[in-house]
């Protein structure tokens, strides 16, 4: 694909979205990175309905930690993985506290030596509530880069570097989010919806479904 499409896939879907953001819901950076914790493997809309209950009893470190483990996963259990989730909870809020004064570290070094967190969460809480032009890669944008050939790669991995090579400044810090959206809602896994897409003309994807 070359770079002029690139740029007008990118406006129509900042047309679209002037100001796209997660569908978690969270109050500050500690409650969206617990929330990106429990979004691996599980909708947005169950850590939801999840967090409604948990962040108002344990919205900060200390008050996690005093809601214990067992406490936590009377919240989650609806979750995937939710044992091994709230164990990670626990040594996160437990490292928070010692090393980070109780604060979500805006490093990404940092970040990552969190239990639970790997790069794609590192990148969602420095782009989502730093504000910083990272672009993590989950299953939906690295099935929409693959598809329309914006930025193509073998693994997460490729599809992110390729995409902080040729993603314009002036789009970097919204990207993510406008890929993530146009993965779940238009350009979806098993039946994309070509016939209401709004970069139809622009994807380069030879098996479009208009049925
Ligand atoms: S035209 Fe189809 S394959 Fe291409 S981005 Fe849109 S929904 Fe996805």
């Amino acid at each position: 694909m070359n770079q002029a499409k690139r740029i007008a896939i990118l406006s129509r879907l900042r047309e679209a979205n002037p100001h796209p953001t997660t569908e978690l819901r969270y109050g500050s950076p500690f409650e969206l990175l617990i929330a990106v914790l429990l979004s691996a493997q599980a909708t947005d809309v169950s850590v939801n309905k999840a967090t409604a209950t948990l962040f108002p009893v344990a919205g900060t470190p200390s008050a996690m930690l005093a809601l214990g483990s067992e406490g936590i996963k009377s919240h989650i259990k609806s979750i995937g993985l939710f044992n091994i989730k709230a164990e990670n909870i626990i040594k996160t809020c437990r490292i928070l506290l010692e090393q980070h004064q109780g604060r979500v570290p805006e490093d990404r070094a940092a970040l990552e030596a969190l239990p639970g967190v790997g790069r794609k969460t590192a990148n969602v809480v420095l782009n989502t509530a730093f504000g910083w032009p990272t672009i993590a890669v989950d299953t939906h944008i690295f099935r929409v880069c693959n598809r329309t050939e914006f930025a193509p790669g073998k693994d997460v991995a490729a599809v992110e570097q390729k995409l902080i090579k040729v993603v314009p400044a002036e789009f970097r810090v919204d990207c993510h989010h406008w890929l993530i959206l146009h993965g779940r809602y238009t350009c979806i896994a098993r039946k994309p919806r070509c016939g209401s897409c709004l970069i139809e003309d622009l994807c380069e994807f030879r098996e479009k479904v208009y049925a």
